[in-house]
């Protein structure tokens, strides 16, 4: 409390002073004295000159720096290192109102390229104000002037930077080279895919397969005169054992042999066979049967001819083995790795 009124005592003394000397008391825009000398990058304070005793107010992201300037009005505020391009905000405060303010950025001291991939159509950086830039890429050269306050620039280039470096001259106003530079890209490091085949997965289960009658349909020696079917007729003598039996000198005269029964081949073979039947080697052949017109000659005399019969084939229920899939195949994409555009893997 002490001090603010001591502070303003001295400030009413000064407008005094001030009315003494020049006679006017209004201080118009156009004589504000704010000056803020050139920052470069990596400097850690913003000088100036203002208004003798005023306060200097830098803000800096959400944090204020600010210093009280001296007798002759000079001021250095102290500040996070400055960065090229970035803008600072430089305020003066009599007492507490403003009185004057200015913005200045941080010039870069030669040349700043900033970060760029192989795959950026613009190069961009900073230098110092209004100084030419040529950019030099893929063989191709783009010129372009600072901008004058930040010494800002950007190219928008004819196509993707690619692998190729970036040389960049700066000129100065007088026509000589400034600096030269040669930018390499910060790798863009995309991932690699690779795919992966995965084959079905699954296994067998034992599946019961019911019983069932199967019809198909066969070809029968049929009596032309009394319809009897001489092939089932034949069949059935077999199933049921009730063909007649020899004596040993009949048999052997057929071929019979105490190993192997009856020999049964072509269509007395085929007659089991046709109907999913197992050849009996017992029983006499139905050749024999058909030689005789049935086993008793019940069909002597008689014309016979083939005739599609359907007959019913069963099949015991029985069980097989199925195969069951668990997981269907499928593809699967897979990152090996990551590379950039120049080649470069990690
Ligand atoms: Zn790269
Ligand atoms: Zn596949
Ligand atoms: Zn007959």
């Amino acid at each position: 409390m002490r001090k603010r009124k001591l502070t303003f005592g001295l400030f009413s003394l000064m407008m005094a002073a001030s009315v003494a000397l020049t006679g006017n008391v209004n201080v118009s825009a156009a004589t504000k004295k704010l000056s803020v000398n050139r920052v470069y990058e990596n400097a850690t304070v913003i000088k100036g000159k203002t208004k003798k005793k005023n306060v200097v107010k830098v803000k800096v992201g959400k944090k204020t720096y600010k210093v009280k300037a001296n007798k002759k009005g000079k001021f250095k505020v102290k500040v996070p290192k400055v960065k090229a391009g970035k803008k600072y905000t430089v305020k003066s405060y009599k007492k507490k109102k403003l009185y004057a303010k200015k913005t200045v950025y941080g010039i870069a001291k030669t040349v700043k390229v900033n970060k760029f991939t192989p795959s950026s159509r613009t190069i961009s950086g900073y230098t110092r104000p209004s100084y030419k830039v040529q950019v030099t890429v893929n063989g191709k050269t783009y010129t372009k002037k600072a901008n004058a306050n930040s010494g800002a620039w950007k190219m928008t280039l004819s196509k993707k930077i690619g692998s190729d470096n970036v040389k960049v001259r700066v000129i100065k106003k007088n026509g000589k080279t400034f600096t030269v530079t040669t930018a390499t890209h910060t790798h863009d490091y995309k991932p690699i895919y690779k795919t992966v085949h995965h084959d079905a997965q699954g296994h067998y289960e034992t599946v019961t397969v019911p019983a069932y009658d199967e019809e198909k349909t066969v070809s029968h020696d049929i009596c032309l005169r009394d319809g009897r079917d001489l092939t089932q007729d034949y069949l059935d003598s077999v199933k049921n054992k009730t063909y007649p039996d020899y004596d040993e000198a009949t048999k052997k005269e057929w071929g019979w042999t105490e190993e192997n029964g009856y020999p049964k081949l072509n269509e007395d073979a085929a007659v089991f066979i046709n109907e999913n039947l197992e050849i009996d080697k017992w029983a006499p052949t139905y050749s024999m049967y058909m030689g005789l017109h049935g086993w008793n000659g019940e069909c002597d005399g008689h014309n016979y001819s083939l005739r599609p019969v359907i007959i019913k084939i069963h099949h015991d229920a029985s069980t097989k083995q199925e195969w069951k899939v668990d997981q269907k195949a499928y593809d699967e994409k897979i990152i090996t790795g990551y590379q950039c555009a120049c080649g470069k893997t990690k």
